[in-house]
């Protein structure tokens, strides 16, 4: 396993995909009862941006440090500040040191209630990890392969919560097994949010890979359900971005009903903050 994810933290995707996981938990907590939220490829947990890593990749500087110097309309600006409120808690006034990663955004929004399970396998992000969330009795960070973690944990006790689904896409079968353990653990627990987050490098491969997963969602829904069942969102920084990652995605089966509205109004703010180069857009699509 060769990524690292300190290279990424704070990048583009990274903002897009917390942003909305934010709003996702946000909804979460409107009803008293407990969730869980289940991250079956976690990181490290907290991201020192002045570290070599981060400072190689300088991918922050157009992800984070750019939504951070935005100006957003109010609307956008209000969905947005809850996860903003976030990261600024990780720093210094005025101050961008410290990106926190999917696992402490989660552990930021639960209530005493709420548990959060975080699955990585790499040792060294592992052990960063376990070091963010050390005596949190809310919080476990467990050594076990996120795919397997995928069936083995839901249901959860709670029968409420997300399920983020974030792996590195290094392996190119990794879209085959993301669907073959969707599949599993969908059929096993339907009522539950997935959060898949994937990059765009072949538009045609993605489309597939997203209506596949559409088609999983639909095959086992109920057919009187009509609510959204899939949602996917792709931003792209421009196509003219030379190297690296410029466009990516999050498909969100069982979104909340709130969440197609609130994309609307947060993807056309974001586009501008995080645009670099021509061809910068955002697609919004229910499946
Ligand atoms: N979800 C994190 C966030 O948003 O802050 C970023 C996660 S990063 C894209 C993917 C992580 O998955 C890496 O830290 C990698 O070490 C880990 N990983 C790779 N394969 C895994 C597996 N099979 N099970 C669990 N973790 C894995």
């Amino acid at each position: 396993m060769n990524y690292r994810h300190a290279y990424h933290a704070g990048n583009f995707a990274d903002v897009v995909k917390h942003a909305v996981l934010t709003r996702i938990l946000l909804y979460l907590q409107e009803k008293p009862a407990a969730f869980r939220v289940i991250d079956t490829h976690a990181g490290a947990g907290l991201y020192d941006l002045t570290g070599d890593e981060a400072m190689r990749g300088g991918e922050w500087r157009d992800g984070i440090a750019r939504l951070l110097a935005a100006e957003l309309p109010d609307d956008a600006a209000s969905l947005l500040k809850p996860y903003l409120d976030i990261v600024h808690a990780y720093n210094a006034a005025a101050e961008l040191r410290r990106y926190p990663g999917s696992p402490l955004i989660a552990r930021a929004l639960l209530r005493p209630q709420d548990r959060l399970v975080a699955c990585e396998l790499e040792p060294s992000a592992r052990r960063q990890l376990i070091d963010c969330l050390r005596r949190d009795r809310q919080a476990r960070v467990v050594d076990l392969d996120g795919w397997t973690a995928l069936t083995a944990y839901v249901p959860p006790n709670e029968r409420r919560g997300v399920v983020l689904i974030d792996p590195p896409f290094e392996d190119k079968r990794e879209s085959e097994r993301l669907i073959e353990r969707f599949s599993a653990a969908f059929a096993k627990w339907p009522t539950g949010i997935y959060a898949i987050w994937y990059p765009v490098k072949d538009l045609r491969a993605t489309r597939e890979f997203t209506a596949e997963v559409a088609r999983v969602v639909a095959a086992r829904s109920s057919q009187a359900s009509r609510d959204v069942r899939c949602l996917r969102f792709e931003l792209s920084t421009g196509d003219a971005v030379e190297g690296g990652l410029h466009t990516a995605g999050l498909l969100i089966v069982n979104p909340p009903w709130t969440l197609q509205g609130e994309l609307k109004t947060m993807l056309p703010a974001l586009s501008r903050a995080l645009r670099r180069a021509q061809g910068a857009r955002f697609s919004l699509e229910a499946l």
